[in-house]
């Protein structure tokens, strides 16, 4: 393997032992990736493999079971898709405390594990099984007494009665042999289909291991207090381990091990955990398989959805994605077979307590309702319709949902006498107003300063904010409302959530908590609420300003739209007592445009049908393939000279001209926004209708790309990367 380098060893470890090893001054923690084959003999005559300049294995971690095959295959896999080294995917696959701890210290670790575990045996259930390593105690204990945690889950292990949709899908799962793709609206009981899959797949094999996968860290307390609470009791409190990267070294070591060894049976995670060893994995699960955040931004630029649908069939275990809005390559996927779709679909319309009969029923969907803002009062930010919707929602005792995308106070601050506006000196961005400290704060490097009291410009007094962001949004709709009293006579009550408010660990919980337990009337919010809560009491959810997206220069800007749109529509009316249908608004300019159309519908389908015939039309994903090079740079220039240089030296290498028939390389252009900290960015995109022909190319490109970064037009280049299957273009 390209990458790998040859030690010395007195035993023949198998392949997949973790060792440490030296290089250079440093001792690194290594895996055993190749035994040496009969080419390595040949080699031998080269430098790097002659025996008396080999260096020996320092030590072997051999008190750890080797990691598999397939994991290793996975590892090579998404190394070479993504165009990186192995070594690098590893050493990121891995908890951060193996390469820390000294040999002596892991040994410990695990023979404490070990008594401890047959001190506790899983079947004797007692909150106390949690503490076998230093600290694996997941967050939600930590929180809660145990004593809490144990009485909410013996009531919550009664089972529901099963929708009959929530049956058939459940019944194809276990007819058919996947990928899945469970096509479920919000509420449909998507959980508890993943529930009941994982739990069949436990009583029928006793070693079997299942990964569930959520895009969120703020997701994953939800959805472990579901699993812990269904499966603790039967399996032991270790069953259920948690792997995002808010936890603790030791904590993230404490799951990694407990899934290496088998003792874990369900390891709930974010994208990271798509790569936790687990030898008897027998199901991958992927909630919210539209979210981008399962696409990582740095490093290997991996999707965890797609590693997740490669890694089930090397490992032979079944895989199961699941949307309310699926990704439009999962969707096309899943086209019957007829037609070439490799993915099955599994389907469950109906909100669990839909009754026809009942049009109030907290089961049916919300009522769309677009307010055309070219009606409304200029300039005005919440139209007269809906504030009085608000009002009317407030003096019922219900709560609002209003969201925006785009936190501080005002985007940017601007003279009215002269030009001057508040841009960012190192970037090609605005700062945003913050008016809770009065800062002007780049989001983008984070350079922060008091807001001037004049223009720096011309001295003039008359700086103002320009636009909005959720912060003036609070204070405006405070305003708006203050004529209003809740039913009790106080006064209506505002809450913001956006990253601005949540920054401290444990706030985003507190805030939540003071949502679902009444004591708030409006919350306010960027997109970050209108994902995966489950608000029971919220009748009404309203975009402010979500027009932006349509004309967007990302090609994947509708889906977003759309996904967010319907994922926040699918917060309201969770709660069977409320006496009216929910709503959800959307002000627009544009009320006939058609994705807000298949939005009032409801209509997921119509709305992936138009968007691939457009994308089918413009050769665009899932009908082609792309991958991005990006540059950074000292100048623009540079950045661009790099990328065209190595796009036309391709042409002059003849393993590469032969691809290029098949591969359309662009003109570097400069990235949105051009510049960060001081930084030029420019990327170029390459295409090809073939996955394979992309591939190929890109890992032979590698080369000329490297060779590139000295020429003299490149001088200036700091680094560069390749994004393959890029989500943001
Ligand atoms: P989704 O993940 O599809 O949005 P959930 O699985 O969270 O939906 O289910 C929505 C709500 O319905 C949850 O409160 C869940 O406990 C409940 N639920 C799920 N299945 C059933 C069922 N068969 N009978 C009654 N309630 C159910
Ligand atoms: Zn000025
Ligand atoms: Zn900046």
């Amino acid at each position: 393997m390209a990458g790998a380098l040859t030690y010395l060893s007195d035993q023949p470890w198998p392949a997949g032992t973790l060792v440490r090893v030296p290089l250079g001054q440093r001792e690194l923690l290594g895996v055993v990736w190749d035994l040496p084959g009969p080419d390595a003999a040949a080699g031998a005559a080269s430098n790097a493999l002659d025996p008396a300049k080999l260096r020996p294995i320092a030590a072997a971690l051999d008190a750890l079971a080797p990691l598999s095959p397939t994991w290793r295959a996975l590892i090579s896999f998404a190394a070479s898709y993504y165009q990186r080294s192995a070594g690098e995917v590893a050493l990121a696959a891995l908890p951060p405390q193996l390469r820390d701890l000294s040999t002596l210290q892991l040994a410990r670790r695990l023979k404490k594990r070990a008594t401890q575990a047959a001190k506790a045996p899983p079947a004797q259930l007692s909150p106390a099984a949690t503490l076998t390593v230093d600290e694996p105690v997941p967050q939600l204990t930590q929180q809660e007494p145990a004593p809490v945690a144990l009485s909410s889950m013996s009531k919550n292990t009664d089972l529901v009665a099963l929708t009959l949709e929530q049956i058939r899908a459940i019944g194809q799962f276990h007819a058919q042999p996947g990928p899945f793709l469970l096509f479920g609206a919000t509420g449909s009981g998507k959980t508890e289909v993943f529930m009941r899959c994982t739990a069949d797949l436990l009583a029928g094999s006793a070693t079997a291991q299942a990964l569930v996968m959520v895009p969120e860290i703020n997701l994953t307390p939800q959805l472990e207090e579901r699993f812990k609470a269904r499966f603790s009791a039967q399996y032991g409190l270790d069953a259920v381990v948690s792997m995002h990267s808010g936890m603790t070294p030791a904590q993230r070591l404490a799951s990694w091990l407990a899934a290496h060894s088998g003792q874990a049976r369900i390891v709930l995670g974010t994208r990271m955990a798509v790569f936790a060893s687990m030898p008897q994995l027998k199901l991958i699960i992927v909630d919210e398989e539209h979210d981008p955040s399962y696409k990582s931004h740095e490093g290997a630029r991996y999707s965890a959805r797609d590693l997740a649908v490669y890694r089930a069939r090397l490992d032979g275990a079944k895989v199961l994605l699941g949307s309310a809005t699926p990704s439009l390559e999962s969707w096309y996927h899943s086209r019957p077979a007829a037609e070439g779709g490799r993915y099955q679909r599994l389907e469950m319309p109906s909100r669990v307590g839909a009754n026809a009969t009942l049009p109030n029923a907290a089961g049916v969907l919300p009522l769309v309702r677009r307010v055309d803002m070219n009606h409304q009062p200029k300039g005005c930010v919440i139209s007269p319709p809906l504030l009085d919707a608000i009002a009317q929602r407030i003096a019922r005792g219900e709560q609002s949902m209003v969201f925006l995308n785009r936190r501080g106070y005002a985007p940017v601050l601007s003279c009215s006498d002269c030009d001057w506006k508040s841009t960012c000196p190192h970037c090609s961005a605005y700062r945003v107003f913050h008016k809770i400290d009065r800062s002007l704060r780049c989001h983008h490097c984070g350079f922060a300063e008091r807001v001037p009291r004049a223009c720096p410009d011309c001295g003039s007094l008359d700086i103002a904010p320009v636009g909005r962001g959720t912060e003036r949004l609070e204070e405006q709709l405070a305003v708006m409302l203050s004529g209003i009293s809740h039913p009790d006579g106080s006064a209506v009550r505002i809450a913001r959530i956006d990253a601005d408010t949540t920054k401290l660990k444990g706030s985003l919980e507190s805030q939540l908590a003071q949502v679902h337990s009444g004591e708030v009337d409006v919350l306010v919010g960027t997109q970050m609420i209108a994902k995966g809560h489950d608000f029971r009491r919220i009748t009404l959810v309203a975009a402010i300003n979500p027009d932006g997206a349509l004309f967007s220069s990302d090609f994947r800007s509708p889906e977003r739209l759309f996904g967010l749109l319907m994922q926040a529509a699918g917060r309201a009316g969770r709660d069977a007592s409320n006496t009216s249908r929910s709503e959800m608004w959307v002000q627009t300019f544009h009320p006939t445009h058609p994705l807000y159309e298949a939005l009032k519908q409801h209509d997921y389908p119509a709305f992936a049908q138009s968007q691939l015939l457009e994308r089918e039309q413009a050769g665009m994903p899932p009908f082609s393939f792309q991958a991005l090079v990006r540059a950074d740079a000292r100048t623009q220039e540079a950045a661009q000279a790099f990328l065209n240089a190595a796009s036309q030296a391709s042409a002059t290498v003849p393993e590469l001209a032969a691809y290029l028939t098949h591969i359309t390389l662009y003109p570097a252009v400069p990235m949105s926004i051009a510049r960060v900290a001081n930084v030029e960015r420019a990327q170029m995109l390459v295409e090809s209708p073939s996955r394979t022909a992309l591939q190929r190319f890109l890992n032979t490109w590698q080369t000329t790309l490297h060779a590139t970064r000295s020429q003299p037009a490149c001088k200036g280049l700091l680094r560069w990367a390749i994004d393959v299957d890029p989500l943001l273009i």
